[in-house]
């Protein structure tokens, strides 16, 4: 092996030639044909194949040349060995008696082209063309190395695209906290390849941030303590609310240098967890280095992933939060049923326990009243009378609660009533009521409607108590009206007075038990404040409907709407 230093046109374009010729003339015409076509060739010869393979792996060159036959070598043993190398070189066969087949065997072999030595000016022409081919080649093969890059890139962003999808799903299917943050944990140490995941969250104090989920730590490491925020890196971006990556944590200056520090190097990649402009927590990944840094690209994707957690995590805390609020409210509920069977409970037995002694109050007060029992004295008289009409209102109340609790606990009659006839067999008392309060008393009530299906006793309670209050709540000269009309599928009964009236906003109450307008001592009007609650429990208990309109000074309007029918 020779070098050749020809001195060559310093205006030629460079040419690093590898001659494969064992004929130290030959090549000394080549090189010189070369530089005729305007090359500048740096040529080495070799003519043995180890020698050839060396200068492959040496590397640098432009073209091969190489003599088509040749005592110890050949021009395609030569042109297998540039094969090999995998160096995409642009290969010449030049020969003195290559005959047209040898040519076509060499072109067939991968030779890029063939030169007579008879005709070697045509050599620098092809060599220069298949120095173009070769970069047209080149740049043809880094074209396709960079599609197939990009492919791999577009692969891997819609790989990652898909996966925040599936973990958005994910923890929108579970609402428990622990589980919605284990999940978080997972996905993002799968996803970026981390050795340790952890999620701390903000303590009630808004400073600490404890340790919630420890993915892939060791049982004593000391990362799983709680941390200070605007302590550590970690700590830091929990104040700082900016996501970070860190690859050299040792020898970052925030990095608690301690006794037991581990020996390998590790990369640590944070995000904070806030939602509504709230910090919740923070987001903790770890690599050791040995597997390689966290990239802006990695960070980017914890940074998404944390929106993404701290919503469902939000979501959660939300859910529990729910929870525990419609636990509570469901046990005030109870409570309240408990107190109101309670309170049912009480007035049944009080009412079972009067009855018996007011009924036999009432019996004697008559009795004695009647002057059946012998002539009373006249300072006598008026007391018992008085004993009498109290005790038989005392009796009537006891009725009337018995009543309530039946028709709550739907404990009732379920006949026909014509309720019609009812009304009109009750008049004759209603008239006698109304001329003592100096009333004028109107009625249009048929008795030849539908009838309705319910319990008649329950019935004549509520018209007494409706045309009662009509009465009691209208001064001298005043008018009441009772009405019963049949409306489509209902009967309606309609008690109108010309009285007080009621105040809009006691229109709602005056259902309740107990309750009165005026509930003062010193009122005008007796009562208990029952009667108008035994109503509507009485019309709730036939499925009708009552309503009311009112106007102060000027009366009350009471609707009964009961559907015609079984
Ligand atoms: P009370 O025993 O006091 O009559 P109710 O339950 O029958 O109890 O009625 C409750 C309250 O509704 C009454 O205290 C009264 O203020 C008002 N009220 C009922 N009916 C009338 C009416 N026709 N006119 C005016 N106010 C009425």
């Amino acid at each position: 092996m020779n070098d050749i230093v020809i001195e060559g046109d310093v205006m030629g374009t460079p040419l690093r030639v590898l001659l494969v010729e064992d004929s130290e003339d030959d090549a000394i015409l080549l090189e010189r044909a070369l530089r005729r076509s305007g090359f500048d060739p740096q040529s080495l010869r070799v003519d043995t194949p180890e020698d050839m393979q060396a200068q492959l792996d040496q590397g640098g060159w432009d073209v091969i040349v190489a003599d088509y036959s040749m005592p110890r070598f050949s021009g395609l043993a030569a042109l297998a060995l540039a094969q090999q190398s995998g160096l995409d070189l642009p290969f010449l066969i030049v020969s003195g008696n290559i005959g047209e087949e040898v040519a076509v065997a060499a072109m067939k072999a991968g030779a890029h082209d063939y030169v007579m030595k008879e005709s070697l000016a045509r050599l620098g022409a092809a060599v220069r063309r298949e120095l173009d081919e070769a970069m047209v080649r080149r740049a043809r093969r880094q074209a396709e190395a960079e599609n197939t890059r990009l492919y791999g890139e577009t692969r891997h962003q819609a790989s990652k695209l898909e996966a925040l999808l599936e973990i958005g799903n994910d923890l929108s299917a579970t609402l428990d906290l622990s589980n919605v943050l284990q999940r978080i944990a997972c996905h993002a140490r799968h996803l970026l390849e981390a050795d340790k995941s952890d999620v701390y969250l903000l303590d009630s104090d808004g400073e600490t941030l404890r340790p919630i989920v420890l993915l892939g730590e060791s049982a004593n490491d000391s990362t799983a303590a709680s941390i200070k925020v605007g302590q550590g890196i970690i700590g830091m971006v929990a104040e700082s609310g900016i996501p970070e990556y860190v690859n050299a944590v040792f020898d970052d200056p925030r990095f608690g240098r301690s006794a037991a520090m581990p020996a390998a190097e590790k990369a640590l990649m944070c995000a904070p967890l806030v939602s509504r402009g709230r910090l919740m927590g923070v987001m903790a990944l770890e690599r050791s280095t040995v597997s390689g840094g966290f990239s802006q690209a990695d960070l980017d994707f914890l940074t998404i992933l944390a929106r993404q957690a701290a919503i469902a995590i939000e979501n959660a805390r939300m859910y529990a939060a729910e929870q525990q609020r419609t636990e509570e409210l469901g046990r005030a509920l109870e409570q309240q049923h408990e107190l109101d069977r309670l309170k049912d409970e009480f007035i049944q037995n009080v009412s079972h326990e009067l009855r018996t002694p007011v009924t036999i109050i009432q019996g004697y007060a008559e009795l004695l009243d009647s002057g059946e029992l012998g002539p009373l004295a006249p300072e006598q008289s008026q007391p018992i009378s008085i004993i009498a009409r109290r005790a038989s209102a005392l009796r009537s109340l006891v009725g009337d609660l018995t009543i309530i609790l039946r028709a709550q606990a739907r404990e009732f009659r379920h006949l026909p009533v014509n309720l019609g006839e009812v009304i009109n067999l009750m008049m004759e008392d209603f008239r006698l009521a109304a001329v003592q309060a100096g009333l004028e008393l109107k009625a249009d009530v048929s008795s030849e409607l539908d009838p309705i299906y319910g319990d008649c006793d329950h019935l004549r309670r509520m018209l007494e108590n409706l045309v009662g209050n009509a009465i009691k709540f209208t001064a001298r000269g005043g008018r009441v009206t009772v009405r019963l009309f049949q409306d489509q599928e209902r009967l309606v009964l309609e008690v109108a007075d010309t009285g007080v009236g009621i105040a809009a906003d006691q229109l709602e109450r005056i259902f309740d038990r107990f309750y009165q307008v005026d509930g003062s001592t010193t009122r005008r009007y007796g009562g208990m404040g029952l009667g108008l609650a035994l109503v509507k429990e009485i019309v709730d208990s036939h499925g009708g409907e009552i309503k009311v309109i009112s106007e102060l000074d000027a009366g009350s309007t009471f609707r009964v709407f009961f559907p015609i029918g079984d």
